[in-house]
């Protein structure tokens, strides 16, 4: 099928830049998943087998500090709600 539909939306937590959609996709949020994917698995990869206490609380607060500033609100809703 092909979409011809092109339009701009705004979805960021701040509002300020409105993020071009295609086909009802959000083309920044993607792109801003992918990296943000990249950067998670890589963590896990590096990540200890007996990771410190130190180790442990930075990873939580990491994860917690990301539910609440990631760039794109409806993202950062839906992982609160799947880290739960
Ligand atoms: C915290 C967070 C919340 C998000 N919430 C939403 C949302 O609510 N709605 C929405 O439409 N999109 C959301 N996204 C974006 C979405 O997950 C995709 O990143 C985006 O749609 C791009 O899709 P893609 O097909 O290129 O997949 P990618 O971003 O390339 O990958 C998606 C999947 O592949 C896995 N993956 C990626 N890299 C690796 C690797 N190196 N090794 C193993 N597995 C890997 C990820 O764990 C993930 O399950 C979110 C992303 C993040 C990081």
């Amino acid at each position: 099928m092909r979409c011809s539909s092109v339009l701009v939306d705004v979805c960021t937590l701040h509002s300020a830049m409105p993020f071009v959609h295609i086909c009802g996709v959000c083309l920044v949020c993607a792109e801003l998943g992918r990296a943000t994917w990249t950067f998670l698995h890589m963590l896990a990869a590096q990540y200890p087998d007996r990771p410190t206490r130190q180790q442990k609380r930075d990873v939580k607060q990491l994860i917690e500090c990301l539910t609440r500033v990631y760039p794109c609100a409806s993202c950062a809703s839906h992982f609160k709600e799947i880290i739960k």
